[in-house]
């Protein structure tokens, strides 16, 4: 028997075949979870379309996670589709280029209301709107993708790592929100992989080198690390842990100087 036979999940944030919502995606496919995976605008689909179509059963919808409306319609075919939610996969992120670039002190007041709208509020929204399918589904876990950066100072990360900080702040409280309907919400902390988003951080590939020069096991995190500990957050093994930010990055948090 796998450990996800049964259940569904939807999946926000795949853009390529190296995205870590995708490694995610075939981690929890591979143990018999049903996926439903959304897509930014008309740009995606194709691609999203046909990585989804190499897993059984798949669904793909459009959803850009600042409408409303778009959100709504999501969980709205959700619902008419898989009738009940057990996962939701929240790999998300965005801040305009300028402001990933300079100082800090230089972000503007769009830069900091769009990155935490895309980044942060999402997760809200997202979560809000499975509620009560996962309340059919009588459990569920929720999952957010963060990074060192919310904690601690990373240069050139910037607004996001401010966005972060307030995703984080958000899977606390809305696991004790959650919490007595038996929603779990948690979220790795990956160390750095090269992905598109990630391209867009200034001094990004210093940062990579760093990471796997100084971490504990002296190299960096694999994407089929990331999706396998997401199966873990998803699946029952997981059962007692919920607002927890979980570090998946080969040990590099963990050290001081
Ligand atoms: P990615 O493949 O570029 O994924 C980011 C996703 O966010 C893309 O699918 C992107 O779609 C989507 N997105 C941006 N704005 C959106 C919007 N308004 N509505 C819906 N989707 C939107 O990069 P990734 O590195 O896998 O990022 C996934 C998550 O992991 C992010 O939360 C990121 O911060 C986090 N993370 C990444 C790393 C890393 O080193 N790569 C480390 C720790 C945490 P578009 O391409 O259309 O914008």
């Amino acid at each position: 028997m796998s450990l996800l036979e049964g259940k569904t999940g939807v999946v926000f944030g795949v853009a390529n075949k190296r995205s870590l919502a995708w490694a995610i995606a075939r981690s929890l496919s591979a143990q018999g979870m049903r996926l439903a995976f959304t897509y930014q605008g008309e740009r995606l689909r194709e691609g999203v379309e046909s990585l989804s179509s190499t897993l059984p059963d798949s669904v793909i919808y459009p959803c850009d996670v600042t409408s409303d409306d778009e959100v709504d319609a999501v969980f709205s075919q959700i619902g008419t589709e898989f009738g009940k939610l057990d996962c939701l996969i929240h790999s998300v992120a965005y801040a305009p280029k300028a402001d990933l670039e300079g100082d800090f002190v230089n972000t503007t007041r769009e830069g900091f209301r769009v990155s935490h709208d895309i980044s942060a509020f999402s997760l809200v929204a997202l979560t809000r709107a499975a509620m009560p399918l996962m309340e059919k589904a009588g459990t569920g876990s929720v999952i957010a993708l963060t990074y060192l950066g919310a904690v601690k100072a990373v240069d050139g990360y910037n607004v996001m790592g401010v966005a972060k900080a307030s995703l984080e702040a958000s899977i606390r409280y809305l696991a004790s929100n959650l919490g007595p309907k038996n929603i779990r919400v948690n979220a790795i902390s990956a160390g750095p992989v090269n992905t598109l988003a990630a391209r867009g951080i200034a001094g990004f590939s210093g940062m990579l080198k760093h990471h796997a020069d100084k971490a504990p096991l002296r190299r960096n995190v694999e994407l089929e690390e990331v999706g396998n500990a997401a199966l873990f957050l998803a699946s029952s093994m997981s059962s007692g842990i919920t607002g927890e930010i979980l570090y998946v990055d080969c040990g590099y948090n963990i050290l001081g100087v």
